[in-house]
């Protein structure tokens, strides 16, 4: 591994810690995360210096300073790069940046990837919420009792239903995120996602607890509403957006109530898209 992987390395780790915090603030507002600013500061604080110039710059744009390869292209932008450059990159001799969008650039070992586009029973229009999501990942019963059985349940029907191509390195990812920070938040919403999943839109599952599972709300909060997603890398400034939204919508315990009373699959389809239709666009 030469200097330049291991700064990589050390890029991605702050961005996910950037990420993270981003997602706990849009989702719960008034959180105090002493800790992860903390650490955020400090992993900040060991870059060389014209880098975390760049990197905060960049940050302030986009909520990704540092994106992957994807095919040959820039993850963020969706750019063309140049075979030289993406060797370049590969090779770690220097830090690279898109030419389009200046972001930092990194080739992953491996990566979760994007199979195919969500569709609906029997419908072909599409509009807000519906465009995220699909009657075949809606889940009314999560029978899990930790937080890593309910994440291998939502990561494993993504996978079964086609919509990621590797349910298993899904888990592994979606674990780690959790790792970080957990993304449950109060009114018993949580929060779980992968990023960096290409190839396509950003998809989502949800699955409901009944009686709700312990996944590190604030207190005591229980889990019961587990909104799960991956999401390319593109698409993080939208997700922000989607995830103000839900967090906004459900905060009400009536739309909440109505989701976590349905039956069947297609009453948790029909509860989603009630309760957001105007809150989603
Ligand atoms: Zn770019």
């Amino acid at each position: 591994m030469t200097t330049i992987h291991k700064l990589i390395n050390h890029m991605i780790q702050l961005q996910e810690l950037i990420m993270a915090d981003m997602q706990k603030k849009v989702s719960m507002p008034k959180v105090r995360l002493e800790a992860l600013e903390k650490s955020i500061a400090a992993l900040s604080a060991q870059l060389p210096p014209q880098v975390k110039t760049n990197f905060a710059r960049l940050v302030q744009k986009h909520p990704e300073a540092i994106v992957p390869i994807y095919g040959e292209n820039c993850a963020g932008c969706g750019m063309h790069l140049t075979k030289s450059l993406v060797i370049a990159v590969q090779k770690g001799e220097q830090l690279s940046r898109c030419p389009n969008c200046a972001r930092f650039l990194y080739l992953p070992e491996s990566q979760v990837q994007r199979e195919r586009t969500s569709r609906k029973w029997g419908e072909v229009r599409k509009v807000g919420i519906e465009r995220f999501t699909s009657p075949e990942l809606m889940i009314p019963a999560l029978s899990g009792t930790t937080a890593d059985e309910v994440l291998a349940e939502l990561c494993g029907r993504m996978a079964d239903e086609g919509f990621v191509n590797d349910g298993a390195h899904l888990l592994r990812m979606a674990q780690q995120r959790e790792a970080i920070i957990s993304t449950g938040v109060d009114n018993g919403l949580a929060f779980p996602h992968v990023r960096g999943v290409e190839g396509g839109g950003l998809t989502m599952a949800l699955g409901i607890h009944r009686k709700g599972i312990k996944f590190g709300g604030p207190g005591r909060t229980l889990s019961r509403v587990f909104f799960f997603m991956v999401i390319p890398t593109a698409t993080s400034a939208f997700y922000l957006k989607l995830l103000s939204g839900l967090a906004n919508t459900f905060r009400e315990k009536d739309a909440r109530e109505l989701l976590v009373s349905a039956q069947t699959e297609e009453d948790l389809w029909k509860a989603l898209i009630k309760t957001t239709k105007k809150t989603i666009k």
